[in-house]
């Protein structure tokens, strides 16, 4: 209910922009489903264009035109988000997609190695490096930067750019 009174809060001004940061943590299914459909109602109602800061991949599938994944800070890929779950170009987004359950689905689930780092002191070059399967060695020397890799669609992975070992 608290969730339901921020967001007729955040729209009774007819804002032209709303930042929603994690709008249905801690919720279960049922109350998650009832906010996320007063969202786009609000949404449609008033026109506003809402970015949604989630860690719940669920809410981009089913809310969002187009989805920015962030990793140590950092943008790694964006897109339109059929596209991005459809072709993921980063390692980081691809992990992020096969790690959903799905029905149906047998195959074990395996986390990623190693621990986000620590911003205060972040590795050289791609921030993923340490954590990455495909990492070469520019990797852990430069910084990759974002690619446009199709419409609307860039990434920044030194092995997803055009000429990279994708
Ligand atoms: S730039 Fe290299 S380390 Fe970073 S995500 Fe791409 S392949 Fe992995």
């Amino acid at each position: 209910m608290r969730q339901r009174v921020t967001i007729a809060l955040a729209t009774v001004c007819r804002p032209e922009f709303i930042i929603a940061d994690e709008p249905t943590t801690a919720l279960d299914v049922v109350v998650q489903t009832g906010v996320l459909a007063m969202i786009r109602e609000v949404q449609r109602e008033i026109g506003a264009s809402i970015i949604f800061v989630t860690h719940d991949m669920a809410v981009h599938a089913n809310l969002c035109d187009r989805l920015g994944i962030m990793y140590a800070g950092r943008l790694v890929e964006e897109g339109p988000t059929a596209a991005v779950f459809r072709t993921p170009r980063h390692p980081y987004t691809a992990h992020l997609i096969a790690s959903l359950p799905r029905l149906g689905d047998t195959v074990p689930k395996h986390g990623l190695a190693g621990a986000p780092p620590n911003l205060a002191d972040p590795p050289a070059g791609c921030r993923f490096h340490p954590r990455c399967p495909r990492a070469m060695d520019v990797c852990r020397r430069e910084a990759p930067p974002m690619t446009w890799l199709g419409p609307g669609h860039r990434a920044a992975c030194f092995a997803a750019a055009p000429g990279g070992a994708s």
